[in-house]
């Protein structure tokens, strides 16, 4: 029975009850966007990690070659999709460094690379860089006509977000800043005064909030986004959104565990990016259950002492 719930799951993403939910695609390339397109329910990106197309590169590609590869992706999410919505691709600058390095962008040598110059950081020194991307990310949005949103990783003040916002803006593009550094999250509300959106990164939200590598497995039980702490963060972050009357997506693993999905709606998040093949288990649950229980599974996480807790906690709200 669950499977068939499954297979016959074809978007777009709302509760039983009808409350819209976006559920969008992570993507890499135009690859990975035109397969993530075919299937059916995804409404479009909520992340294209672009630092994943140049990952081999020595030197920067120029704007026309980015552009090029811009514009791959948001042809593969042109016009409508499921419930005649508008599809639109959520590109994130460069997020080079730590774990994504760039030979081009990053410096060789940094004794704390996750806490370093890294993501927006970078063009605090090289405004260049972020200037030219964002030029090459304009041209494509022209050329495809997709509807286009242009976020930064790595937001620690509201002064980058401003600064961030206003190159966006200026292109004519909307702009957004993810919140994965708990400084961030704690000024949610003030960063949307001067941005349109913000999109939760979860895996680096938890790494920074827990002060646990995300890469390290031994860690595991700290890497989690159902710790109470992070929670919390996301609570405010989603609360500032539903207060502003702004679009607040998740885009880390958190959004593909199809409880914690639920939960993350009744915190008042807009939209939930993850792998491809995530979108039709957690459009399926979202289906299954109501905007009030999604709001009492958020209620029963947030009240949890630990994740176990608030895992059973939230299983029990929406599967009683
Ligand atoms: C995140 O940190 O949750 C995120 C979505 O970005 P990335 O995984 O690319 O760091
Ligand atoms: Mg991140």
């Amino acid at each position: 029975e669950e499977r068939a719930a499954l297979a016959s799951w074809s978007g777009p993403g709302a509760t039983a009850d009808g409350k819209p939910v976006r559920v969008l695609a992570n993507v890499a390339d135009g690859e990975s966007a035109r397969s993530a397109a075919g299937q059916a329910p995804v409404e479009g990106v909520g992340l294209f990690r672009t630092e994943l197309s140049f990952l081999g590169r020595k030197d920067e590609p120029s704007v026309d070659d980015q552009a090029a590869i811009y514009s791959e992706v948001l042809e593969a999410f042109k016009g409508a999709g499921p419930g005649d919505r508008e599809r639109y691709v959520v590109i994130r600058t460069l997020d080079a460094g730590s774990d994504k390095p760039l030979a081009f962008a990053n410096m060789l040598d940094e004794e704390n690379p996750a806490l370093g110059v890294r993501g927006l950081r970078l063009s605090f020194d090289n405004p260049g860089l972020l200037d030219r991307q964002l030029d090459a990310i304009a041209a494509a949005a022209r050329a495809t006509g997709t509807e286009t949103w242009v976020m930064a990783p790595m937001v620690a003040t509201v002064a980058e977000a401003e600064a961030f916002g206003q190159e966006v803006r200026d292109r004519g593009l909307k702009a957004g800043v993810m919140i994965e550094v708990p400084s961030a999250a704690l000024l949610a509300h003030r960063m949307l005064e001067v941005v349109d959106f913000l999109s939760i990164g979860t895996n680096d939200l938890t790494q920074y909030t827990m002060a646990a590598d995300r890469m390290a497995t031994d860690l595991a039980h700290l890497t989690d986004a159902w710790q109470p702490a992070v929670l919390q963060l996301i609570a405010i972050t989603a609360e500032a959104g539903r207060q502003a009357g702004k679009s607040v997506g998740v885009c880390g693993e958190a959004a593909a565990d199809p409880l914690l999905a639920c939960a993350l709606v009744g915190m008042g998040i807009t939209s939930l990016s993850m792998a491809a093949a995530a979108v039709r288990p957690v459009g399926a649950q979202l289906g299954r259950v109501t905007f009030d229980q999604c709001e009492d599974a958020a209620e029963a996480a947030l009240a949890a002492h630990d994740p176990m807790a608030a895992r059973e906690a939230v299983r029990a709200v929406l599967q009683p």
